[in-house]
């Protein structure tokens, strides 16, 4: 299904949403205080904008209570971004999701009402440490603060076992969700399934036993 969205806000951040998901066949209004970003994104995406989403008005008068899901991806004016919010809640959008800047932006955020709150620097930041840390995880996502989802490289060791015979479970308590391989993705890997050369591991876990699966198995 079509959904429409609109993206208040094309810095780095809220460009990169609005050029994906024009790239995907959506529907995006692009909503910008600045002409020079309004003018960037005006080939992009559906429509571009130049207006203060501070203004009540304004808002109401491009129908922006038509919109399936709003991204307010303003970053340093956070005054703004809360009044923003606060204008798409009144409004009745029914899904709104606004980047915060720090805890005490994302408290206010939670109290009006946006629908998700999302930190892309923080995670970023997050992700990119583990992938520092080392060179088997391909990625990572953080379930919550105890427990993960991570793409492991199969190391040497494991090449030509079964999940039977490494005992992965039992060794570690991480279960493997997934196996990608060059015949192409398993996502109900058996006991009897073999690991080949170049396997990705999609391992879920707590963060600690993921560490020590990692150490000893991985590439
Ligand atoms: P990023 O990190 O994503 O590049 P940023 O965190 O540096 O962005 P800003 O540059 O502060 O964030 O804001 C993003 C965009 O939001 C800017 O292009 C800015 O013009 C726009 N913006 C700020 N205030 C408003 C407003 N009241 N109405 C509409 N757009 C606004
Ligand atoms: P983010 O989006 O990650 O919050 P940003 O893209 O808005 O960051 P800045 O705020 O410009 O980037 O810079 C990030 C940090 O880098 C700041 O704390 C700043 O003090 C520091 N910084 C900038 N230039 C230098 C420099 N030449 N040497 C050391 N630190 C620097
Ligand atoms: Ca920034």
């Amino acid at each position: 299904m079509k959904q429409q969205f609109a993206v208040i806000g094309l810095g780095r951040f809220g460009g990169s949403i609005c050029k994906t998901l024009s790239d995907l066949g959506h529907e995006v209004l692009a909503i910008d205080i600045n002409e020079n970003k309004v003018n960037q994104y005006a080939d992009i995406v559906t429509q571009a904008v130049q207006m203060d989403s501070t203004d009540e008005q304004a808002l109401r008068d491009i129908g922006i209570r038509n919109m399936d899901h709003v991204i307010v991806a303003i970053g340093d004016d956070i005054q703004a971004s809360i009044l923003t919010t606060l204008i798409l809640k009144d409004l009745n959008v029914p899904y709104i999701t606004v980047k915060a800047q720090n805890d005490y932006h994302e408290r206010v955020l939670a109290k009006i009402g946006a629908t998700k709150i999302v930190h892309p620097e923080r995670d970023m930041g997050v992700r990119i440490a583990h992938h520092l840390l080392s060179k088997n995880v391909m990625d990572y996502i953080e379930l919550s603060p105890d427990y993960s989802l991570v793409e492991i490289k199969a190391g040497e060791k494991m090449v030509g076992k079964s999940l039977l015979e490494l005992n992965i479970r039992a060794k570690y308590g991480c279960n493997i969700m997934a196996i990608k391989s060059k015949d192409g993705l398993n996502i109900s890997p058996k006991a009897e399934d073999v690991i080949q050369k170049d396997d990705i591991l999609v391992v879920i876990g707590a963060n600690k036993d993921i560490s020590r699966f990692e150490e000893n198995e991985g590439a």
